[in-house]
């Protein structure tokens, strides 16, 4: 699957809206990805997985995403690869493993994300899993918007369907606010219509 065929996944399930948008952090931008649809449909999940397990370069154990975005994206390529697919969750804002999840000594795990920003998260959950005695041997995302491999630093390599950087603008700043155009929020039926 390369990245046109990925993209139109996501167009075709209106997880990739075009326009003018407010982001959850104020910024405005003209694209904007909303994962949970294009993994809504478990025959698109499906593919994506399929073509995202055939990437991962090392041998894994197990498939490990934080919760909640991940969780469904971790089934997935868990089922892809036919491993144990498990998550991570924030109690009381700190990332842990609950639910019975346990790991073998050495247990070498895959990491992954379906939207991959700075990396942040994913470093909270690998201490978490080094913590409880898995390996973390690689990392890995459905859509790569960091522009890099951020935990190159670790030595770990990453798998990626898709790598895009989202072109973001302060409000101040934003060419779709200088052509008058409003911007939308996001998961507002006014998005959603722009996405139809
Ligand atoms: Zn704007």
């Amino acid at each position: 699957m390369d990245e046109s065929q990925v993209f139109d996944h996501f167009r075709e399930s209106g997880a990739l809206l075009e326009g003018h948008f407010e982001l959850s952090s104020g910024l405005h931008s003209n694209r904007y990805f909303q994962c949970a649809l294009v993994l809504s449909e478990p025959k698109r999940a499906q593919a994506l997985a399929q073509a995202f397990a055939g990437q991962v370069p090392v041998e894994v154990d197990a498939v490990v995403g934080p919760a909640m975005g991940a969780v469904v994206w971790a089934q997935e390529v868990g089922r892809a690869l036919d491993r144990r697919a498990l998550f991570t969750e924030r109690k009381d804002g700190v990332m842990c493993l609950r639910r019975g999840f346990t790991f073998e000594p050495g247990e070498r795990v895959l990491l992954v994300e379906d939207v991959l920003t700075t990396g942040g998260s994913a470093r909270e959950v690998i201490e978490v899993l080094e913590r409880e005695g898995a390996k973390v041997v690689a990392c890995g995302a459905l859509l790569n918007r960091s522009g890099k491999n951020p935990f190159e630093d670790l030595g770990l390599p990453l798998v990626e369907l898709v790598r895009t950087e989202v072109q973001v603008w302060e409000p101040s700043d934003c060419p779709l606010c200088a052509k008058g155009d409003p911007a939308v929020k996001p998961g507002s039926r006014t998005a959603a219509e722009a996405g139809s």
